[in-house]
């Protein structure tokens, strides 16, 4: 079995940002040599997601008016966590969006459903942050 790790690094300039990883996560597949297996890509913080949906931008703005609506960012002092922090909401907004997902691997590629792509929710942005990508299988 072969097996593959690769960090992605993102540095969001906005607080929120999500940003398309489909080419990304290809290129680590193509890197693998993987051609029937399972690929997990996961948030590898506390603050941010992976996910998958459409590229679709009217429904990103969706997201993120729905995700302010459930945990909005302000007031700060709303939220036990902060004190030291002011990302309570992230945390929150992490919860429901995920840490991960795992994608099938068929004939060497992402065996996605009609218009599924992958994508990295920054939810408490502007720093250095990470996405695992790790595939295995033949
Ligand atoms: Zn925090």
């Amino acid at each position: 079995m072969k097996s593959y790790r690769k960090e992605l690094w993102f540095k969001a300039s906005k607080r929120r940002q999500i940003i398309h990883i489909t080419p990304d996560v290809n290129e680590c597949l193509r890197e693998s040599g993987v051609k029937e297996g399972l690929c997990l890509v996961n948030a590898m913080h506390i603050t941010a997601s992976v996910f998958i949906n459409d590229n679709e931008g009217g429904l990103h703005q969706d997201f993120d008016k729905w995700l302010e609506k459930l945990a909005p960012e302000k007031p700060y002092d709303q939220y036990a966590h902060n004190g030291f922090e002011d990302n309570g909401d992230a945390h929150l907004k992490r919860t429901i969006m995920g840490r991960e997902v795992v994608v099938a691997i068929t004939n060497g590629k992402l065996d996605f459903g009609p218009w599924e792509e992958i994508f990295y929710y920054e939810l408490d942005g502007m720093r250095d942050k990470r996405v695992l990508v790790k595939i295995i299988g033949e």
